[in-house]
């Protein structure tokens, strides 16, 4: 589902990402950890093409990403991009955050995107806040409606880059519990976070970042039993 083949990337004199190659197999998520500055954020952004990269390949649904023939934008509709700030529409209700794109990119009438919208505002716990603004959501709240904003258009693979660490603490689990079940409806994941009991029981694969290299890509099981690795068992004693 996504294929990543000898990707590199450089920011000046920075080579950022060093010959990461791997794959997430379609239903499967990945969940990418490391230390901060290792190029998760870098690594998650080039596979919506929010960076280029300047080596290797991109594959995502069968489709090269950097063909010349690609159209950036239906492409990008593929994909939902959930960041750790959630960029609502401050001006727009719940509602009209989640119907603006399938209404503007594509032209699905008014009523019809308001339906799905509803019944994605069931998903994540918040039809009751439909006509609410972002400004009186919490945290927790707003991460929720970013995910079913990016669920409107129907995405076939979800990108998280740390969904929760903007949040106190008594709202991560509301947004790890959309997740979850966002997973085990098999959607294809890809998420950067550290919230390890997350990746202990969603994650199919663990991929662990280190000064831009993939210093492990092993499975869910194999990763929280791999205590003999140093540099994974020095970084899960920061993060828990
Ligand atoms: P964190 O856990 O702090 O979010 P990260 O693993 O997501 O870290 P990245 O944001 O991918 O790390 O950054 C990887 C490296 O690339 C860092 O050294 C960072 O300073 C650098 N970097 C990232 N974006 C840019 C940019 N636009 N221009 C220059 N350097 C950048
Ligand atoms: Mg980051």
């Amino acid at each position: 589902m996504i294929t990543l083949e000898h990707v590199e990337k450089h920011f000046g004199a920075l080579h950022a990402l060093k010959d990461i190659s791997g794959q997430i197999v379609q239903g499967e998520v990945a969940v990418l950890c490391g230390p901060s500055g290792s190029g998760k954020s870098t690594l998650i952004r080039t596979i919506n093409r929010l960076e280029e990269i300047d080596g290797g390949r991109i594959i995502v649904a069968g489709q090269d990403i950097h063909e010349k023939s690609l159209d950036l934008n239906a492409f990008r509709e593929r994909v939902g991009f959930v960041f750790q700030q959630f960029n609502l529409f401050p001006h727009l209700s719940v509602l009209d955050n989640i119907t603006l794109a399938p209404r503007k990119l594509r032209k699905v009438p008014k009523a019809e995107a308001e339906e799905k919208a509803l019944l994605l505002l069931d998903r994540v716990g918040l039809r009751e806040k439909a006509s609410a603004f972002p400004t009186s959501l919490s945290g927790g709240q707003s991460q929720r409606v970013a995910i079913a904003r990016s669920l409107a258009m129907s995405p076939e693979v979800m990108l998280f880059d740390e969904p929760t660490s903007a949040l106190d603490p008594e709202m991560v689990s509301e947004v790890l519990a959309v997740m979850t079940e966002l997973a085990q409806e098999g959607m294809t994941m890809v998420c950067v976070t550290h919230e390890m009991g997350f990746a202990r029981s969603v994650a199919d694969t663990v991929w662990f970042l280190e000064a831009g290299r993939v210093e492990a890509q092993l499975s869910s099981e194999e990763f929280f039993e791999s205590g003999n690795n140093p540099r994974i068992r020095a970084f899960m004693a920061h993060v828990g």
